[in-house]
């Protein structure tokens, strides 16, 4: 269905330099499929996509959609928009106008569909996302989540074959993550050809047929989720899909805020989607500051998650410290609470790590 051939995009600065952010990209994509693309910031994804629908023209190379060569000149792009929409990390939805004038802007307006006709579809696909009691609000009174929803709606009102995604969830309030990607899933499950961009890695490796790794400006790395996540090639993919997520609090005297702490692991615990794990970070972190090591500052506590692993851990630092300051009593009370109880030096102190 797309095919792309030595694809390359480079940017004049105003002061003339050049920045080449795609080098070549070459790669084939059959209907149905739906690809996540990941990798590190920076290196060309939203560049990508925006090639890939001549937001950006790109400086070489070849983009064939349905056997047409859509970079050719003079080729009619709102053809191509007809068929290929997007969805933007900010929603893009028009201020102005509620959410079903929104939606049926476009049909009316490039697909000519009477407004009847344009009306009826826009309130099957606002049910379809949840959002037909909504129909007749402005965007300025939505939640983003609700808004990213409005958006989705809008774009497949063109009736498009592929949808492209440029990291639609990472404008959101952790909160709303889930009702965006649930929305993603069922058009994933609809045969609908779709490219997404995205951090979530774990809704990546559930929901794509294909994942590709963008890394300085190439397909670094394309198979499937299985072979990316779990048998990757290169060294930079694994680094970058076993990375870990952090949350961090250094604790210098007994004046600190521990409602921020308490605050910080809801929302880390909601944006990983790990609310089951949350009661016990937040005791085991009151247990540990106001108990066991009450006495010690200062101190580091931190927040991990391996997205894809799953594995979630509290960890407890102290500097200049060689022994483990944690006394038997509670030692052993700790270990009724965890799955694991690592006491072990570090090369600037010691560390207490609970896995949960
Ligand atoms: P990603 O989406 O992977 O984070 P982008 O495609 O947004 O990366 O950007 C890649 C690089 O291209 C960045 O260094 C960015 O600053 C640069 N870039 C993107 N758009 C433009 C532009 N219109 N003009 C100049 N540089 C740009
Ligand atoms: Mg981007």
């Amino acid at each position: 269905m797309i095919r792309i051939r030595h694809l390359s995009k480079t940017f004049q600065d105003p002061d003339g330099s050049l920045l080449t952010v795609l080098k070549d990209v070459n790669c084939d994509i059959q209907k149905g499929e739906v690809i996540s693309i990941i990798g590190p910031s920076g290196t060309g994804k939203s560049t990508f996509l925006r090639a890939l629908n001549m937001l950006e023209p790109p400086t070489s190379g070849e983009i064939l959609v349905d056997g047409e060569n859509i970079t050719a000149p003079g080729y009619p792009l709102h053809k191509l928009r007809q068929k290929m929409g997007m969805v933007f990390q900010s929603f893009n939805l028009f201020e102005h106008m509620t959410v079903l004038e929104n939606i049926i802007y476009a049909p009316t307006e490039l697909l000519h569909l009477s407004r009847e006709q344009a009306v009826a579809e826009a309130m099957e696909l606002l049910k379809k996302v949840g959002m037909a009691q909504k129909a007749d609000v402005y965007p300025a009174s939505l939640s983003g989540g609700q808004k990213q929803r409005v958006a989705i709606a809008r774009s497949l009102a063109m009736h498009p074959q592929v949808i492209l995604f440029d990291e639609p969830t990472s404008a959101l309030d952790p909160t709303m993550v889930g009702e965006v990607l649930s929305v993603i899933r069922q058009l994933a499950k609809s045969g609908l050809t779709m490219l997404i961009v995205t951090h979530e890695m774990r809704f990546a490796r559930d929901v794509s047929s294909r994942i590709f790794f963008m890394n300085e400006g190439v397909i670094y790395e394309d198979g499937t989720p299985e072979q990316i996540f779990e048998h990757p090639v290169h060294s930079a993919t694994k680094a970058f899909v076993n990375r870990i997520q952090k949350l961090v609090y250094e604790i210098d005297s007994d004046e600190f805020d521990y409602l921020q702490i308490h605050t910080g692991i809801n929302r880390f615990c909601i944006k990983y989607n790990i609310t089951d794990k949350q009661d016990l970070a937040y005791s085991l972190t009151k247990q540990m500051l106001f108990e066991y090591m009450r006495d010690i500052r200062p101190l580091t506590v931190r927040m991990t998650h391996a997205e894809l692993s799953g594995e979630t851990a509290m960890d407890y630092m102290v500097e200049n410290m060689t022994a483990s300051p944690l006394a038997e009593e509670a030692r052993k009370k700790l270990k009724t609470q965890v799955a694991e109880l690592i006491e072990e030096p570090t090369t600037r102190g010691f560390r207490i790590k609970l896995i949960l």
